[in-house]
């Protein structure tokens, strides 16, 4: 739409702008990569130093640091889907566009998969030189359970320098987490990317087809077809608004 009139109409093309820009303002976290290990002695081998814990009742826990988080996610099918990913709003909401898709034709793709993302110090290539980067991993392989029995064994996880060894490779990789007696990485205050702000993207409903829309062209390209009825619906609750 190239011309737009009404008050209505005018205040929606304001919000959308806003939020393209605070969208491209939208700060970015950086992701533990193992590409980035590929000259250590052992590229499937790195030290890590976890700078948040599971619970807020750990021994270690700093407010200011917040605390990991496992989230429910969907992601768009296809080659580009891992572009669009968001949080499942079955729950907050009552009702999910990806969801919604998932029971149509479950063969599509759209399931849901749960993240852990947590905020660690990792020293690539075993420069000794650590930085920041979160860690993520699917909330049901193993390496979640492991890590959530050693904050139970310790009351903590971020007093000590961990081992992760990368074991097999594509969907088969297991990650196995050892604790070590290296001494702690001396970082005063180290960076820690804000996982609600950075990583987690909480799409509303009546935008979800839209967001999902950019990267995924629909069967018979019916994600498009369906984007402008997610706008509409969006133009008219402003409607009420006014
Ligand atoms: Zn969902």
């Amino acid at each position: 739409m190239s011309v737009i009139t009404g008050l209505a109409g005018l205040r929606a093309k304001q919000q959308e702008q806003a939020e393209k820009e605070a969208a491209r303002n939208r700060p970015k976290a950086e992701y533990f990569n193992w590409k980035d290990n590929s000259k250590a002695t052992n590229p499937d081998q790195i030290l890590v130093q976890f700078v948040q814990e599971l619970d807020a009742s750990a021994t270690g826990y700093i407010e200011e640091h917040g605390l990991a988080v496992a989230a429910v996610e969907h992601e768009a099918p296809g080659p580009k889907g891992y572009l669009a990913r968001a949080l499942c709003t079955l729950d907050s909401e009552g009702q999910c566009y990806a969801c919604e898709r998932r029971k149509a034709d479950y063969q599509e793709g759209w399931k849901t998969k749960t993240n852990l993302y947590i905020n660690a110090l990792v020293d690539y290539n075993g420069k000794g030189e650590p930085v920041t980067r979160v860690i993520s991993r699917n909330f049901n392989q193993s390496f979640a359970q492991q890590l959530m029995d050693e904050a139970v064994e310790n009351g903590t996880i971020t007093d000590k320098v961990y081992k992760i060894t990368r074991h097999g490779s594509g969907t088969q990789t297991v990650w196995v987490l050892s604790p070590t007696s290296k001494p702690v990485f001396k970082v005063a205050e180290p960076e820690v990317f804000d996982l609600k702000e950075t990583v987690l993207r909480d799409i509303s409903y009546d935008r979800q087809p839209d967001y999902f829309g950019r990267v995924w062209d629909g069967p018979e390209g019916e994600a498009a077809a369906a984007a402008p009825a997610g706008r509409a619906a969006a133009t008219s609750s402003e409607d009420v608004e006014w």
